[in-house]
């Protein structure tokens, strides 16, 4: 056992924690461990930013990457990430912006071994080889997006909450319209 102790297959053990990067690939077969505590810029994950009524935004990130130990081969994937997201408000198609704050507590591992994982840890299984680390953040914030984001205070929605609001109205009402047809042919 003691060779392995300074082995170089296993650069983490006696090092510091290690800065990781969005880049960063986690692949459970690399025993990755380190720590991310950036102010992540939303333009740098796209598929996010194109959810976004505006890219121009940074979301916080504290998170920590570590080996799990278990019969399986995983990485655990700890911390959070928090910001203040605009999205399209669903009442006024205006911006409105979503405090979001996503509490990560996963367990990274090759699909299939879901149920060998340690209890506590949400699986993310890997479908397709490995995960950059920004790919999985950027999966866990579209997770996280309310569907039908809307203005809390009604008032704070724009002018065209009324005219979207009454158009709703008369599609509902066309909507019954076949309906009472049918109806009228069963008298
Ligand atoms: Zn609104």
């Amino acid at each position: 056992m003691e060779h392995t102790f300074d082995s170089p297959r296993n650069p983490g053990y006696h090092s510091p924690i290690m800065p990781l990067a969005l880049t960063d690939l986690l692949s459970p077969d690399v025993p990755v461990q380190g720590e991310l505590h950036v102010g992540v810029p939303v333009a740098e994950l796209p598929r996010l930013a194109a959810a976004l009524t505006d890219s121009d935004v940074e979301l916080e990130a504290d998170i920590s990457v570590r080996p799990l130990a278990g019969p399986v081969a995983a990485l655990a994937v700890e911390g959070r990430i928090a910001g203040a997201l605009p999205l399209r408000c669903q009442r006024c198609l205006e911006t409105v912006r979503i405090e979001i704050e996503q509490a990560l507590n996963l367990a990274v591992a090759v699909a299939g071994n879901e149920e060998q994982l340690p209890a506590g840890f949400e699986p993310w299984p890997l479908v397709a080889g490995p995960v950059s680390l920004g790919q999985l953040l950027e999966d866990e914030l579209l997770l996280s997006l309310p569907l039908a984001p809307v203005h809390e205070d009604a008032q704070a929605c724009g002018p065209l909450a009324d005219t979207l609001s009454s158009m709703q109205q008369e599609t509902t009402e066309q909507a019954e319209n076949p309906f009472a047809v049918l109806k009228d042919l069963k008298r």
